[in-house]
């Protein structure tokens, strides 16, 4: 097995760039090499090589040793340059790549190969002393830090000193003589704290560091990580070595990240930032504060420090180049690292970038209309669940707001909240059920927990691409970066601007699209849906076969649906209508009367008024089905709590109020969810169903006769486990049909159908489908009752279960694909049999929920059914699930 695949210098071993094999960075850097971009020449070690390391007991076979020294070989080759010799030193870095970009793996040593003696050698061939010595002392903290892990505090602590002994603030002051008696400090502590001194060998280094990536595979933070995600221990890291290239050799070199397009908006618009005279990290370790790449950024941010295209105008002509090449090459929005040696360009690393939810769709759009990717790709490509970002609201440009300072608009969007000023803290008041705004100087991966819980992200330092800003983007919170007026003490837990002070618990407002920072809440409106948003959701109309429908029971709700595409409403609660302050008097004195007699005098109030709700819905809903589903819940939910509301209720029936307490209580139940509901209140009370169906039919003849379009009604029956019950409660409703048919002189078609959300009742669908003519999965109640799991105390044990694994994700949020999955496949097959057009629907959460709709397209099911908001995402993860 070839383990080693070299890159660069006209090679390109890995031919077509396979990432399972050489790990994402290492398949890119050959892919840059491959289409003839200037990569600095190295080699991949591959990821087949770490999990051989680990089945063999962590040693590397000796074929290994033969095939690196070819690799070092090959850079040796193409730079001209050894390794280990001191008249012109070979300098590596030493990178870590899995398959996708994983935290806890080994940050990059730089500057490998330096010794005692090469940084002599150094000095002489770069001509410049000062550059030499601070690599060397460059290498051996990094060396230390990732590879020994030895304590880096003792490093940046000799390093303070050395300054202040000067009087010097900046690192830049030091000469080169300086950084010599840093190294010798460097040595000594690395010495004390090793028990041996840093090591002269070149290869024992190389080693060394290739060993530690691999090591780093099993790590904790990276098994955590690979749990989390779902990623496969098996998958391996690959390790790039690399010939250093120098962007820290004075005033014609630079460094810098760069995105193909505005990865926060998606413009069609270089986008980036770079460092003169810098090494690496420095652009995102926010130490000095980076420049734009163009000058269009520049002038639109004022800024006055010269833009890569005003500085290095040719150097920028040629990355605006390989930008091109790069985006054509991979059909992708391009993240990208480079650096400039003496006006030479590098490329040092290349992937799609990450992108908020506004950014994915627009580049999508843009990509499909440029040719360069078809339409059908634009729809795999944006996160369903990502539009989620784009469905919420902005700050109302109205609003008054008091802007206490202004930072980067780091990631868009607006969020309110409590300030918090470390990632416990925001932890602990996101689950007290405060919104929070996490407020640090910078972020580093030990905060994401708390990035996660709060609303927005507001730090002090760093640029777009800072840590804060990369990682907000990817989790759609709002980001303000790089305040630099903000002065934070987090210790005492505030922070200081412009004369004023915000403590923990103060309410601030951060907008991410312009990086305003206030005071208060500020008040916020209605995203806009139209331009791309639009146009994708077409395209994926075009591929979509499931229909999406809504769950909605006001006028608003359906009108929002409608303008979202819903397709119809596959979930009409008609209790929400019952709570209405107007009707509730004469709902409570139908459940309280003692008979059937007294039901109806109080159900005889109601149907006009029900009637009038299906009304509205009908004349909105127009041409389309509504699925309108009967009386469904525990009736003691309706039951008055209050004297004068036992009072109201009393005088309305025209009865004493301690019979109608006497009547509460035998209504009470110990298990209200299993006890007298959905069609067993039907069963017992046909009435009520009867004045539900009348309600129904009469609007249907109304809307009919006025609008000249007849509405397409689907009564639904809730809770229903056998046949028999079906047939009692359908008759109820066609004998309701055929009334008001004849009374009007008018037929409207309609279905009569149920809700699946009983075990029996899947288990008996195809005696069930003999009568009811659709199914609706009823999702939240099926998980509950198949689970044996109530949603509304999951809580407290559900987090554990998923933790453990029993439950991949919350089966109330993900349908639970084995289990209740099963049921509905089951009950559909069975239903398809007894009745092979019958109609299938899911509705509950499930409906809106990406992977759960996967699931209902495999299945075969006819719609998915989520609330209004969610019908956007519904719409394009059923696109997905059809491509
Ligand atoms: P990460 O995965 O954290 O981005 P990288 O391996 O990309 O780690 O390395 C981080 C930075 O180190 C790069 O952005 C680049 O600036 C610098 N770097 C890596 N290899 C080299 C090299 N051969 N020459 C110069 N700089 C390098
Ligand atoms: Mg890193
Ligand atoms: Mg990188």
């Amino acid at each position: 097995t070839q383990y080693v695949y070299r890159f660069g210098g006209g090679v390109s071993d890995g031919g077509k760039g396979n990432k399972n094999l050489l790990g994402g960075k290492g398949a890119n850097l050959d892919g840059m090499a491959s289409i003839g971009l200037p990569v600095p020449p190295g080699f991949t070690i591959t990821t087949e090589m770490c999990t051989r390391y680990y089945e063999d007991g962590q040693v590397f076979p000796e074929s290994l040793k033969t095939e690196v020294a070819g690799g070092i070989a090959h850079i040796e080759k193409v730079t001209g340059k050894q390794f280990g010799v001191a008249a012109d030193p070979l300098l590596v870095s030493v990178r870590s790549g899995a398959r996708i970009s994983m935290p806890g793996m080994m940050d990059t040593v730089l500057n490998l190969g330096l010794n005692d003696e090469t940084v002599v050698g150094l000095a002489a061939i770069s001509g410049d002393e000062r550059f030499a010595w601070d690599s060397y002392r460059r290498f051996i903290q990094m060396y230390s830090d990732v590879v020994l892990e030895l304590d880096h505090g003792a490093f940046e602590e000799a390093l303070e000193i050395a300054k202040e002994d000067k009087g010097f603030t900046l690192d830049t002051e030091l000469s080169a003589a300086d950084w010599q008696a840093l190294v010798k400090k460097y040595k000594a502590i690395v010495q004390e704290q090793w028990g041996k001194p840093f090591p002269q060998d070149v290869h024992d280094q190389l080693w060394g560091a290739v060993g530690a990536v691999f090591g780093s595979w099993q790590s904790e933070r990276a098994k955590v990580y690979r749990r989390l995600n779902d990623i496969p221990g098996g998958w391996g890291t690959a390790v790039n070595v690399q010939a250093m290239v120098f962007g820290n050799m004075g005033d014609t070199s630079a460094t810098g990240v760069a995105f193909t397009r505005d990865p926060s908006k998606g413009d069609r618009a270089y986008y980036g930032e770079f460092l003169i005279n810098a090494q690496g990290e420095d652009v995102v370790a926010g130490i000095r504060t980076p420049q734009y790449l163009t000058k269009a950024a520049r002038e639109a941010a004022g800024a006055k420090p010269l833009s890569m295209e005003e500085a290095m105008p040719e150097v920028y002509g040629e990355l605006a180049r390989v930008f091109d090449l790069l985006e054509t090459h991979y059909r992708d929005m391009q993240d990208i690292e480079f650096t400039v040696e003496r006006g030479h360009l590098w490329m040092l690393q290349t992937r799609s970038g990450k992108r908020t939810a506004k950014a994915a769709l627009k580049i999508a759009v843009d990509m499909a209309n440029e040719g360069l990717i078809t339409q059908q790709e634009a729809v795999a490509r944006v996160d369903p669940a990502a539009l989620d970002q784009l469905l919420h609201p902005t700050l109302d440009p109205a609003a008054p707001r008091d802007v206490i300072a202004k930072g980067l608009p780091a990631s868009p969007g607006a969020a309110s909240g409590v300030a918090v000023f470390d990632s416990d803290t925001a932890e602990h008041r996101a689950g007290l059920g405060d919104s929070v705004i996490l407020v640090r100087v910078e972020t580093s991966p030990e905060d994401i927990h708390g990035m996660h819980a709060a609303k927005g992200i507001l730090t002090a330092r760093g640029g777009m691409t800072s840590h804060a800003a990369v990682v907000a983007r990817g989790m759609g919170r709002p980001c303000v970066s790089g305040v630099g007026s903000l002065a934070i003490d987090a210790k005492a837990k505030l922070f200081r601007v412009a004369g004023r002070e915000v403590k923990e618990g103060d309410i601030i407002t951060i907008d991410g699209s312009t990086g305003e920072v206030m005071v208060g809440k500020v008040a916020t409106v209605e995203p806009e849906l139209a331009g791309d948003f639009g146009v994708l959701m077409e395209w994926a109309d075009k591929v979509r076969r499931l229909k999406v429908r809504a769950n909605a029971e006001t006028p608003l709700d359906c009108k929002v649906a409608r303008s979202f595409g819903a397709e119809g409403v596959g979930l009409c609660r008609t209790e929400h209508m019952f709570f209405d302050a107007a009707r509730i008097t004469a709902v409570r004195q139908m459940i309280l009367a003692e008979d059937e007699k007294g039901r109806r005098v109080a159900l005889d109030k109601l149907l006009p008024e029900q009637r009038g709700d299906f009304v509205q819905i009908f004349e909105i809903m127009a041409g389309l089905p509504v699925t309108i589903r009967l009386l469904d819940p525990p009736l003691h939910e309706f039951l008055p709590h209050a004297e004068e509301e036992f009072a109201e209720v009393a005088e309305a029936a025209g009865v004493g109020i301690e019979a109608l307490k006497r009547r509460a209580a035998e209504l009470h139940e110990f298990n209200p969810m299993l006890g007298h509901r959905g069609c067993r209140l039907g069963v017992t009370y046909p009435e009520i169903y009867e004045m539900q169906a009348r309600a129904i039919f009469e609007a249907a003849v109304e809307v009919a006769e006025k609008s000249g379009a007849a509405p397409i009604p689907e009564v639904m029956v809730p809770l229903v486990a056998t046949r028999r019950e079906l047939e009692l409660m359908k008759d109820v409703i066609d004998n309701a049909a055929k009334a008001v048919f004849a009374e009007k002189g008018r037929t409207i078609d309609y279905l009569v159908g149920t809700m699946i959300e009983l075990p029996r009742a899947a288990l008996k669908a195809g005696e069930i489908a003999e009568v009811g003519e659709f199914f609706s999965f009823g999702t939240n109640d099926l998980t509950q009752t198949t689970l044996g799991v109530s949603r509304d105390d999951a809580g407290r044990f559900l987090t554990t279960y998923v933790d453990k694994g029993i439950y991949a994700r919350d089966p109330f949020v993900s349908l639970d694909v084995d289990g209740v999955g099963e049921l509905i496949e089951l009950a559909a097959e069975r239903g398809r049999k007894t009745r092979p057009n019958i109609k299938l629907g899911i509705c509950g959460e499930h409906g809106g929920d990406p992977a759960s709709i996967a699931f209902c397209e495999a299945t075969g099911l006819d719609y998915v059914s989520a609330s209004p908001y969610r019908v956007p995402i519904a719409r394009l993860a059923a696109a997905q699930a059809a491509l």
